[in-house]
């Protein structure tokens, strides 16, 4: 990207731990790090014995195991989470698991001010921003607090092993989003193109070698490493079109969230193209292509992932009214969002047809 020398830039304080095993290996010293002696560990029903492995290293730091996460974090959900955190005692939240989890940690943390510890099993990126989300009838609310933001994030590649093939390209392309979009954010930097061009080569690298082995270790290293840079990517940046876009499909039409932003990136990408010469310069570079838009669409598809909001599950008679929905947001976007552009970019990522 040319260099602008206009920009402004704040880093969080987070440490980062990275090895194999490190989510019981690190965990513990983690906590004794920031002085935590008593951890409530949360997860889904389905990262439990992972959790509980983390919960055994913690040994007598642990202060009980709440494996109820669930998608988007009901606010009912988050309402029980903070009790039990609050009759446990708890002094700190350990979140072990993709997005979810780590959705309701920051729930905890957002209500009592309690210290969370990430320990992410997907790529989704959400343990490095300080952005919270709650559902409640039926619509998401976010927000940005820095007390939500982990304080430490414990990558051990070894978790994402189990992540089927078709999560874990789809967690993938919904990383590589976060790094696109902040390439064109008002708020971008020098420092985030960095991260952004190398998250989205070494993630789309990673990404076929994983689709022929997904017990790749070093693979699944690389994916993580690039998880790691495009959700710094994400907790820095203002996002736009593309996360907005998939916001409003995920929240009011409940399209699932990695594949929804896996079928809606080259679309929403092909859309602001004429209007990010340098963000298309950095992805070019990155992807080895002269047509970013093209080769999204191309690797998703060539690794199974699903291609068109239809196949997703959104009905035709959907889109004019999602349209609506997002072009009456206001939100930073580098081409401006009409109803009629969001409707374009929606029916083509219906159909799934070549952006
Ligand atoms: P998720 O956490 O819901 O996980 C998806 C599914 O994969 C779940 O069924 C889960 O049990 C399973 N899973 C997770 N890790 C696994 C593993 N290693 N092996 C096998 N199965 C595994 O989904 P996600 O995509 O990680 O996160 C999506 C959620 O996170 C959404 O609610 C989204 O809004 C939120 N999010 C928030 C931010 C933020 O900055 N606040 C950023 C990204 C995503």
């Amino acid at each position: 990207m040319t260099f602008s020398g206009d920009f402004t830039y704040e880093s969080r304080p987070v440490r980062v731990v990275f090895r194999p095993g490190a989510a019981v290996s690190a965990t513990p010293g983690e906590a004794e790090h920031l002085g935590l002696r008593r951890l409530l560990v949360v997860c889904g029903s389905r990262g439990e014995a992972v959790a509980r492995a983390v919960a055994e290293a913690l040994g007598d730091s642990c202060a009980g195991l709440h494996a109820e996460a669930r998608m988007h974090v009901p606010v009912e959900d988050a309402d029980r989470a903070v009790a039990v955190a609050r009759e446990a005692g708890a002094d700190g939240v350990v979140a072990v698991g993709g997005g979810s989890s780590i959705g309701l940690g920051k729930a905890i943390a957002l209500r009592t001010g309690l210290p969370l510890i990430a320990v992410p099993s997907t790529y989704s990126g959400s343990e490095m921003t300080p952005v919270w989300g709650l559902t409640e009838g039926g619509s998401k609310r976010t927000g940005r607090d820095p007390k939500v933001q982990p304080r430490s994030v414990v990558y051990d590649p070894e978790l994402t092993l189990s992540l089927p093939v078709p999560l874990t390209v789809t967690s993938g392309v919904n990383a590589l989003a976060h790094a696109v979009e902040a390439l064109y954010a008002p708020d971008t930097s020098p420092l985030i193109a960095l991260m952004a061009e190398e998250g989205v080569r070494a993630m789309t690298e990673a990404l076929p070698r994983l689709a022929g082995d997904p017990a790749d270790v070093e693979a699944r290293g690389q994916a993580l490493y690039a998880a790691w840079l495009c959700g710094s990517c994400l907790g820095s940046t203002t996002m736009g079109l593309h996360h907005k876009l998939c916001h409003a499909l995920g929240g009011t039409y409940g399209l699932p969230h990695a594949e929804t932003h896996t079928v809606v990136l080259p679309y929403a990408l092909a859309y602001n193209a004429p209007e990010i010469p340098g963000a298309l310069t950095v992805l070019k570079r990155a992807l080895g292509t002269d047509d970013p838009p093209h080769a999204l669409w191309e690797l998703a598809g060539r690794l199974g992932a699903p291609r068109s909001l239809a196949a997703l599950g959104l009905q035709e008679t959907d889109l004019a009214e999602a349209a609506v929905q997002v072009a009456g947001q206001p939100y930073a976007n580098p081409r401006p969002v009409t109803v009629d552009g969001v409707r374009a970019v929606l029916e083509a990522a219906f159909q799934g047809r070549r952006p």
